[in-house]
């Protein structure tokens, strides 16, 4: 059967997809184009899709759904694009009206399930404080962890609580449930501001002044989306912020050090030079950026959605972003979901560089 859909919320981009003047300059930047190599895996071939979807010219199958669900959503392209098109509104937009065409690929529709049985996408039926292994109480700051460092990278959670720890900070882990991020990306609205507004009820309840984060993806919600949908009654800070703010006295590390801008942290939320200005703390570390970098940051292929449903595409994008920092000993990022596809890549490719994330790099060290 031929599938013509009701691409109501595409309506809202018409203008956007129709100034695309199929220049190819997004072509330069975009990691899935790399990695796939066809004119339906870069922005101008995703705007022709979605015009054509929104126009009922073109039906919702298979080969049009997979190239609307391998973007990662990074951005980059909008940086690079003459036309300034909102490329990640469109293809969220498209993401939206395929969803409630009842259009989802099987992997996600796992993930959504979970989210809504488990208040997470990984199937936990602990809390994430019980993952954690703390007691939620009232303090003056509130760490919320996320789903990935929470039951995925533990390491980057327990790095941080023992930060705020050392720092002699009175915080406190959150009755937290999933930022709504995974939802958003695939084009679930609806869902994903209900989890907006469950957070926000729990986190009010705890009484915290400030919530800080680990994850680049978790900030970005409650930074930029948050606010779209439901009142923040708090201030919200990414955990480079914090420690950028800091008089840390750190121990020396004798290495060649270099980082990576999550999409989330940089290109989303503008965040580029706290994480520099902790790493320039580390007596002894040489620090020297990659070839891409801070607003012109490669995307390390794991956001969007796409490392859920296209794991390969994913870790090859990664590998290509670890390549570039092969002049390090340690690539430093600041997002679990970043850590983890880099790693992935990197073992992939057979890299020798150690990826980790800024917590872990600085708790060991104060
Ligand atoms: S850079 Fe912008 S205008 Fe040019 S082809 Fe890409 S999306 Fe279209
Ligand atoms: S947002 Fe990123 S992955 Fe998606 S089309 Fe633009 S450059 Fe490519």
């Amino acid at each position: 059967m031929v599938d013509y859909i009701d691409a109501k919320n595409l309506k809202l981009s018409k203008k956007d997809m129709m100034t695309c003047t199929m220049c190819g300059f997004c072509k330069s930047v975009c990691p899935t184009f790399e990695g796939i190599g066809k004119d339906t895996g870069v922005a101008r071939g995703r705007m022709i899709l979605s015009y054509g979807l929104l126009m009922k010219d073109l039906p919702a199958d298979g080969s049009v759904i997979e190239a609307l669900y391998q973007c990662t959503t990074c951005k980059d392209c909008e940086r690079r694009c003459p036309s300034k098109i909102k490329v990640v509104d469109v293809v969220e937009r498209a993401r939206r009206d395929l969803v409630d065409a009842g259009h989802m690929l099987p992997r996600h529709r796992k993930v959504v399930d979970s989210v809504r049985k488990y208040g997470n996408p990984y199937g936990e039926e602990r809390s994430v404080p019980e993952a954690l292994g703390e007691k939620p109480r009232r303090a003056r700051v509130g760490y919320f962890a996320g789903c990935t460092s929470a039951y995925r990278n533990p390491k980057i959670s327990q790095a941080t609580l023992s930060i705020l720890k050392k720092l002699g900070e009175d915080y406190t882990v959150l009755n937290e449930t999933c930022c709504g991020s995974v939802l958003g990306r695939i084009g679930l609205e609806e869902d994903a501001v209900k989890q907006m507004q469950r957070n926000i009820d729990a986190i009010t309840e705890q009484g915290v002044e400030e919530v800080v984060f680990s994850c680049a993806g978790c900030y970005r919600m409650f930074k930029e989306e948050y606010p779209r949908h439901v009142e923040v009654p708090f201030k919200v800070k990414h955990i480079s912020e914090y420690l950028a703010e800091k008089d840390l006295d750190l121990g020396k590390l004798e290495k060649k050090i270099t980082y990576h801008d999550p999409c989330h942290l940089g290109r989303h939320s503008g965040v580029y030079q706290a994480p520099r200005d902790v790493l320039s703390k580390v007596p002894g570390a040489e620090f020297k950026e990659m070839p891409k970098t801070s607003a012109e940051a490669r995307c390390c292929g794991g956001g969007g959605g796409v490392r859920s449903a296209f794991p390969e595409l994913s870790e090859k994008i990664a590998g290509r972003r670890v390549d570039q920092a092969e002049f390090a000993d340690v690539l430093v990022t600041c997002c679990p979901f970043c850590v983890t596809n880099l790693r992935s890549g990197g073992e992939k490719t057979g890299s020798k560089v150690e990826i980790c994330d800024l917590v872990e790099l600085v708790e060991p060290l104060l």
